[in-house]
């Protein structure tokens, strides 16, 4: 049975079948990202020998909620349930000016960072573009947002590694910036990678895509090998040259994501190293200082050290400090593990 939700117009035709007029899948595809419908009851317009037949065919196939935690800085972190039982995590971060809401790509992930929680679980197996669509759907009905002005910013930074799941990542954006569909843009939503690099070309290749963000997180091939292991197929020097290569859009500046290590790869000297190997790009950094966790073997750098780091970084490029959000409930980055 193939949800709805994850489906393109195309999709929703093809599913109807001849017998039905194109204007039902155009109902339904307003229903589904614009109206946020959980339940085809709610597609009052449809006759209901139709809305029966989808809802035994099909169902709408949003997740459901297995828990929620709460954070005293606001951060909501959800655990929800997909179809098959399995559970993945999505964090909403309310602030003053945008609400922003961080989707997962995955069920776990094959990438064995060394300071990432999610790394722990492995890979138990790809998200549909439905469940991807679907985290974004249901935070949005649930908290009424993108009712009003205040923007909503997606970014792909959950649990998994999108590029490994590149298509359905692609198909369900393709739906979140439909402006006949759930009507955000492509400026709003970001996808983080480790650097798969093969498809860093193929995202540059897509008509509508995310912004690229990369995990650089090291700052030479030696460093980058220890801390994240798939550096070992996919090189440093070939990474860079892969963002270099990467088309950017008129508006758009590269984002490197670094985890500081404290002791590992936190010092003056690696920011010097940072500096030189992003010269030639359009790039931009955000710092993360370690969000600790159980099996997580490093530490949080001082604060003095980070601004040390920051401040060499900020004299050659844009550099920012990611503020930690949802620490009380293991709900920042790198440690959505499913913990209770
Ligand atoms: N798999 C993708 C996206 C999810 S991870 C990627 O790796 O880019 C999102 C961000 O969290 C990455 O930049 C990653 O380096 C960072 N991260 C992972 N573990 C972390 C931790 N323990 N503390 C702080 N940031 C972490
Ligand atoms: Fe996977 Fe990203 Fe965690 Fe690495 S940091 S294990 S790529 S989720």
């Amino acid at each position: 049975m193939q949800p709805l939700v994850g489906m393109e117009l195309s999709d929703l035709e093809q599913a109807l079948g001849p017998s039905q007029s194109r204007f039902r899948a155009k109902q339904i595809y307003t229903a589904l990202y614009r109206q946020k419908v959980d339940d085809l009851v709610q597609i009052s317009t449809l006759p209901s020998v139709l809305r029966t037949e989808l809802a035994v065919e099909h169902g709408v196939g949003l997740p459901a909620v297995e828990r929620r935690y709460d954070s005293v800085d606001g951060t909501r972190r959800y655990l929800l349930r997909l179809s098959d039982g399995r559970t993945i995590e999505t964090v909403l971060m309310p602030e003053e000016s945008r609400d922003t809401v961080c989707i997962s790509s995955q069920v776990g992930c094959p990438v064995d960072c060394k300071f990432c929680m999610t790394a722990l679980m492995g890979l138990e197996r790809n998200l549909t573009a439905g469940e991807i669509v679907g985290q974004v759907l249901f935070i949005a009905r649930e908290h009424a947002l993108l009712k009003n002005a205040q923007p909503l910013n997606i970014v792909m930074m959950g649990m998994g590694e999108p590029l490994l799941n590149l298509a359905n990542v692609l198909k369900a954006t393709r739906i979140l910036c439909d402006p006949q569909g759930v009507g955000l843009t492509e400026r709003r939503i970001t996808l983080s990678t480790s650097g798969i690099i093969p498809k860093i070309a193929e995202l540059g290749a897509a008509a509508v895509r995310p912004k690229l963000a990369i995990s650089l997180n090291a700052s030479t091939e030696e460093q980058r090998q220890q801390l994240m292991p798939i550096t070992r197929k996919w090189h440093l020097a070939d990474l860079i040259e892969a963002c270099r290569a990467y088309p950017l859009r008129p508006w758009e500046k590269l984002t490197f994501e670094y985890v500081l290590l404290k002791g590992v790869n936190d010092s003056d000297a690696d920011a010097r190293r940072v500096v030189r190997l992003l010269a030639q790009l359009n790039a931009k950094v955000n710092l993360i200082a370690l969000n600790p966790g159980p099996g997580i073997p490093f530490d949080t750098p001082a604060p003095e050290r980070v601004e040390s780091f920051q401040a060499i970084v900020k004299r050659a490029m844009p550099c920012f400090l990611r503020k930690p959000r949802g620490l009380d409930i293991f709900a920042a980055c790198g440690q959505l593990k499913r913990n209770a």
